[in-house]
């Protein structure tokens, strides 16, 4: 069955989001973050954007630009459960959706497009639902790969829908700039101006893959995926992806509170690492105790932030269970789920984005992916 993806991304997030909360700030130049004349600005309304301001630039340059600009801290608070009910909303659209980060994501709609009488229909009811009931709008890209669906979105932003046709990647790309290929930084583009590469549809001179690879290195494989339409997209790996769960049941059913944390740090290594294995992050943990009456007991959280990290997945499950310790403990198990993608094509040029993320404390890789974490 031939794949088709639907690609969301939020127009400009934060700023809409503080716009939905104060719908009296409309039509102003907003500005999230730099508000004391420091830091960065991390996004910036259409108006501001028209002084020149934009994401990254330093908060004393964005007040030099628009002196008279409302200048927000960020609510990171509410941009985080703002962006759990849009995916809610998207879930009503699609059983298969995937968090791609705070305001972007995507879902394969082929299965579903009959209940919504098609592509079109689907994408601006799902356009409409959000506006309705968050105040915010979304630009949505459709194509047949996950990566055309992302590029072709920005045509339509803001509050945008574009579709490129089954068959169609080739018209599209054509005459597309070789610089709307997601994380082609200057160099590369300078890379490729130089052999003469101006639009992305300049690529289709080497016929195969092989080529393109020695040409263009790395990048190769996902580009020639792009020009031809390929998707790599795995529903049996998908769907593997819902959870992610260890669980260990003892001979001896465990009283030794020591004996128990450390078989919770024990599962939370296990799960951390198939997580991390797969490239995903998790926002809820949750575990299971049985007890020596053979009560079974679940509890679950989900965190502010995604984690990736034995510790972090240690110290949620640790907070949960730690309550539940009443008598002997026959079963203990830890699961994560609510997964962010990492794993995709181009997955390594979205670093721009986490980099963004980062700035604002909201994906937090305090622990590198080099620390080791080792159990007392
Ligand atoms: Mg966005």
């Amino acid at each position: 069955m031939k794949h088709r993806f639907l690609f969301a991304d939020a127009d400009m997030f934060f700023v809409s989001v503080e716009l939905a909360m104060q719908p009296t700030m409309r039509g102003l130049p907003v500005v999230v973050g730099g508000s004391s004349g420091r830091g960065v600005i991390t996004a910036a309304s259409y108006e501001a954007r028209k002084f020149g301001i934009h994401a990254g630039m330093s908060g004393y340059r964005a007040h030099q630009l628009c002196p008279n600009g409302i200048f927000l801290k960020g609510n990171y608070r509410a941009y985080s459960s703002y962006s759990d009910r849009m995916f809610a909303i998207f879930r009503q659209f699609s059983p298969d959706v995937h968090v791609r980060s705070i305001d972007e994501g995507f879902a394969e709609i082929s299965s579903c497009l009959s209940l919504f009488g098609g592509e079109e229909q689907l994408a601006l009811q799902l356009k409409d639902s959000i506006f309705e009931q968050l105040g915010i709008t979304v630009s949505i890209g459709i194509a047949s790969t996950i990566t055309l669906a992302k590029i072709c979105l920005e045509d339509g932003k803001p509050d945008g829908l574009t579709i490129v046709p089954e068959g169609g990647q080739r018209d599209y790309l054509k005459e597309l700039p070789i610089g709307r290929i997601p994380g082609i930084g200057p160099k590369t583009k300078l890379y490729f101006t130089k052999k003469g590469i101006l639009h992305i549809g300049d690529l289709y001179r080497y016929t195969t893959k092989e080529e393109l690879t020695r040409q263009v290195g790395s990048y190769g494989h996902s580009l020639w995926n792009l020009l031809q339409g390929v998707s790599t997209y795995n529903e049996a790996s998908v769907h593997e992806r819902k959870s992610i769960s260890n669980e260990n049941t003892f001979y001896e059913a465990l009283t030794d509170r020591n004996a128990i944390e450390k078989e919770v740090m024990r599962l939370s290594e296990k799960v951390g690492f198939r997580l991390r294995k797969q490239g995903l992050k998790a926002k809820t943990i949750a575990v299971k105790i049985r007890y020596q009456n053979f009560t079974t007991i679940t509890r679950r959280t989900t965190v502010q932030k995604y984690v990736e990290m034995d510790k972090e997945i240690f110290q949620e499950a640790w907070r949960l269970l730690q309550k539940e310790l009443r008598s002997p403990v026959r079963l203990i198990g830890i699961g994560l789920s609510s997964f962010m993608d990492n794993e995709d094509l181009f997955s390594s040029l979205y670093e721009k984005d986490r980099k963004l993320h980062k700035a604002v404390d909201f994906v937090r890789e305090k622990y590198g992916r080099k620390t080791i974490f080792h159990a007392r």
